[in-house]
């Protein structure tokens, strides 16, 4: 039995001081009725919490650690550029740098503006688009999540849909009357609101392949829709590649499909592990933001050289050939096996994989939505969550988040993970 005595101290004190002892909610663990742990440190694919316990990590920071944790360019990249210092608030050459590496990696982005989390990525898109347009009306679908801005906060997933919340308070409804929500791979009903009403949207919002309601793909078709139906009504359309961007390509979700959207969101892995955001898209709706133009969007950290550092040295490692290849290979490997160890055990679920990002649901329904997501059996993920954990394997405290692979995880690790979910559902059957 793994002890939790030093997470347990440390989460009662920062119960006291921080709002749910966390400072981002779904950390908190409570769908799985577990409390959280710290950690101390983490190398490669294994995490190390303040006890001592190691676990094979399959949160990576929640999509950013694509090349495993404390990888050794990354390290040095920060290590070098601390040296000059950590933040100027004036241009530094980094933040060409990282903005050539986007532009080549993404061609619907001719210009980009880093800001610093994904949440103001898609909040600052969504500005813009509303500046270009002269338009209000937001379209967005339910289960995706763009980041916590009072716009999105309708129908939205990741914490939003594991706490099981409408919306938010704080939020005013004369926001939320600007914003509507539709059903993710719901093509027709789509092109019927915007047959009816899109002279009057200025922005479809989507992720390529959703990330936060578990992992959906979109199906054939869907894309192509929104593509189509926003270039008729001259709404832009945005991609929220926050959690897709140089995750399932190194160009994205866009580049899989062969899509390009007018504006593109990331963050994430563009940031290599340190808190960065950017969007980007066509110069001429780019050309719109201030200081270029009349769409107002600022940050004193914004460009940070440390951030753009780390961004940089995870680019350049996931670009060197071959490295998509070897995340494919082993991601499959880790879907396969949970399928067979399901087989193997009665158990019924279902798994979609857009290579190295996966949803595991406790369901017997192919999931395309979010209302097939939630037919999923939470009490019984809540089990398995625990019993994988205290099997040394650290998943997604929810249903409804993604699993993330990354090149340092090895064909041990995903053997022993294998093994051991195959345990789990053996027990979990027996129950
Ligand atoms: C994580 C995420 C965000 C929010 O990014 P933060 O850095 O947490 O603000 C927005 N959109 C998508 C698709 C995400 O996965």
């Amino acid at each position: 039995m793994k002890t939790y005595r030093k997470s347990s101290e440390l989460f009662a004190r920062a119960k006291e001081l921080i709002p749910g002892g966390v400072n981002s909610p779904v950390r908190a663990c409570r769908s799985v009725g577990t409390t959280p742990l710290f950690i101390e440190k983490a190398a490669g694919s294994i995490l190390t919490d303040a006890d001592g316990n190691h676990y094979i990590d399959y949160v990576g920071s929640w999509g950013p650690m694509i090349l495993g944790h404390s990888h050794p360019a990354v390290i040095r990249a920060i290590e070098d550029t601390l040296k000059r210092g950590t933040s100027f608030g004036a241009p530094v050459d980094l933040e060409v740098t990282l903005a050539e590496m986007i532009v080549h990696a993404v061609p619907s982005v001719e210009k980009v503006r880093m800001v610093n989390s994904g949440t103001e990525a898609a909040m600052s898109a969504v500005r813009l688009a509303r500046g270009v347009t002269g338009r209000d009306v937001i379209i967005k679908f339910d289960g995706c999540y763009h980041g916590h801005a009072d716009t999105f906060l309708v129908a939205a997933g990741s914490g939003v849909a594991t706490l099981n919340i409408a919306g938010s308070p704080g939020v005013p409804d004369a926001v939320i009357a600007h914003t509507l929500s539709l059903p993710y791979n719901d093509a027709e009903r789509f092109a019927r609101v915007m047959e009816k009403s899109g002279e009057t949207i200025a922005a479809v919002i989507v992720e390529p392949v959703a990330g936060n309601m578990g992992l959906v793909p979109p199906v054939p078709g869907f894309l192509e829709t929104l593509r189509e139906k926003t270039l008729k009504y001259g709404s832009l359309l945005i991609f929220d590649e926050v959690m897709t961007g140089f995750r399932v390509a190194y160009g994205g979700a866009q580049e899989l499909f062969h899509i390009g959207p007018d504006l593109s969101c990331f963050g994430k892995i563009v940031g290599g592990g340190l808190p960065v955001g950017a969007y980007g898209g066509r110069k001429e709706f780019m050309s719109q933001v201030a200081p270029e133009g009349p769409v107002y969007q600022a940050g004193t950290l914004s460009g940070n050289p440390i951030a753009m550092a780390a961004g940089i040295a995870t680019l350049t490692e996931i670009r060197k050939p071959g490295f998509y290849d070897r995340l494919e290979q082993i991601s499959a490997l880790l879907a396969h096996g949970l399928e067979q160890a399901a087989a193997n055990t009665n158990t019924r679920l279902a798994i979609n994989r857009v290579g190295s990002m996966m949803g595991v649901f406790l369901t017997d329904r192919p999931v395309k939505n979010f209302d097939d997501a939630k037919t999923s059996n939470l009490e019984k993920f809540a089990a398995y969550y625990r019993k994988m954990l205290e099997r040394g394997i650290y998943l997604a405290p929810s249903q409804f988040e993604a699993t993330f692979v990354s090149a340092a995880h090895s064909e041990r690790d995903i053997s022993d993970t294998i093994a051991a979910a195959e345990s789990v559902f053996r027990e979990l059957s027996a129950e």
